[in-house]
């Protein structure tokens, strides 16, 4: 079991502990910290049946009084209808301010949960399980909630800091190789940014058998890079590696390439075009696109430079005229890139040549 503490921009700090068999033990841990109260699980309808009565149990072991509220399992429950039911579940629950909700399920249940418990009753305490490798080394940390809107995804939001992460690894074990992808995917870039001993872990260990290693690495630098940007007005742009061509990705396979898997293509673009400006040696980007294959992640590209750049001028991240795009340098390093909208069509088209 590993515990590291994160101090949020408010000065306050919170646990995220990553261990086997800790479902059993979350009330524990939890009144550890919080004096027993009410408490609501949030999860959804593939996560229930196979941890909702462990989490319940534990919490009521430890002394709090609990409800559960299950969502339908997928993103379409980021709505504001879903946020809707949500808030008025709390009501029904008589939740007050010395309540706490909690996060059961991947990346869409911590961000719907804690888009709730940051507006009712204008914020009220939250703690996060993650139960995706996806939500374990990236969505439950760094304190960014949202819901999606029928504009477009996470266009509600707001920063609402967990009160502690309780990441059960054997939780993971009833994920899809698919999901488990999704998850390495952000892992993988990560190690690229600045953990060469975590991705040396994709590129030549076996990854299943490194769960509390991977997350905590994970959790260290991203926590890292939050706290000294919590707001992303500098490095916490980093964490966008590969995700400019990814969020086009995703949008033109209208969400049937998942964000993970878009991801590994956004970031074997960006390797391949910094390979061509010189500023990243050719044997990295070849490590780089075998260790993204190694966990079954695509490097391919299905569509072309110029359908992608015109997503992505219109993406909220642009900011005017001018788009910051991260480019690696080594594995283990990467540069912020500041480059005029217009010249992002030959960016894109630089690194789709040469497939591997
Ligand atoms: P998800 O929550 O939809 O989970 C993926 C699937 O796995 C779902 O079908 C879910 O029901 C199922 N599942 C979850 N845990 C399981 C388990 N242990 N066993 C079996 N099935 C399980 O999606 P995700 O990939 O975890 O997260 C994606 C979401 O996270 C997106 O909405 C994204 O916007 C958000 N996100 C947020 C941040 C942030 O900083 N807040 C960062 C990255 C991603
Ligand atoms: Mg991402």
């Amino acid at each position: 079991m590993k515990t590291q503490i994160l101090t949020t921009p408010q000065g306050e700090s919170y646990p995220i502990v990553t261990g086997h068999n800790l479902l059993a033990q979350v009330g524990q841990m939890t009144a550890e910290r919080i004096k027993p109260c009410r408490i609501m699980i949030v999860t959804d309808s593939n996560v229930a049946p196979l941890y909702l009565a462990t989490a319940k149990k534990s919490f009521e072991d430890a002394g709090f009084s609990v409800f559960a509220h299950i969502v339908p399992a997928g993103e379409d429950s980021k709505s504001a209808a879903v946020f809707s039911e949500l808030l008025e579940a709390f009501a029904e629950a008589k939740m007050t301010r010395t309540d706490l909700a909690a996060a059961l399920g991947g990346g869409v249940i911590g961000d719907l949960t804690g888009f709730t418990a940051g507006c009712y009753l204008r914020g009220i305490r939250f703690i996060q399980i993650p139960t995706t490798l996806l939500s374990a080394v990236d969505a439950s940390v760094g304190g960014k909630t949202a819901i999606n809107l029928e504009h477009g995804k996470n266009l509600a939001g707001l920063f609402h800091q967990p009160k502690g992460v309780y990441c059960d690894v054997d939780t993971l074990k009833t994920l899809t190789p698919h999901e488990m992808a999704d998850g390495a995917a952000e892992a993988i870039k990560t190690g690229i940014l600045g953990d060469p001993e975590l991705f040396s872990i994709y590129e030549k260990s076996d990854p299943a058998n490194e769960l509390v290693n991977i997350i905590s690495r994970a959790v260290a630098y991203k926590s890292m890079i939050v706290t000294e940007d919590p707001e992303e007005h500098g490095v916490r742009k980093l964490l966008n590696l590969g995700h400019t061509a990814a969020h086009a990705i995703e949008r033109l396979s209208n969400f049937e390439i998942s964000h993970g898997h878009a991801v590994s293509i956004g970031t074997a673009i960006v390797s391949r075009a910094a390979v061509k400006m010189g500023i990243m040696k050719s044997d990295d980007n070849t490590r780089i696109l075998n260790t993204i294959l190694r966990s079954g992640l695509p490097v391919k590209c299905p569509y072309s430079a110029s359908d992608m750049a015109k997503i992505a001028a219109v993406d909220k991240k642009a900011a005017a005229s001018e788009i910051t795009v991260i480019l690696p340098e080594t594995i283990g390093r990467c540069r912020m890139h500041k480059m005029p909208i217009s010249e992002l069509e030959a960016l894109f088209a630089s690194g789709l040549e040469d497939e591997a």
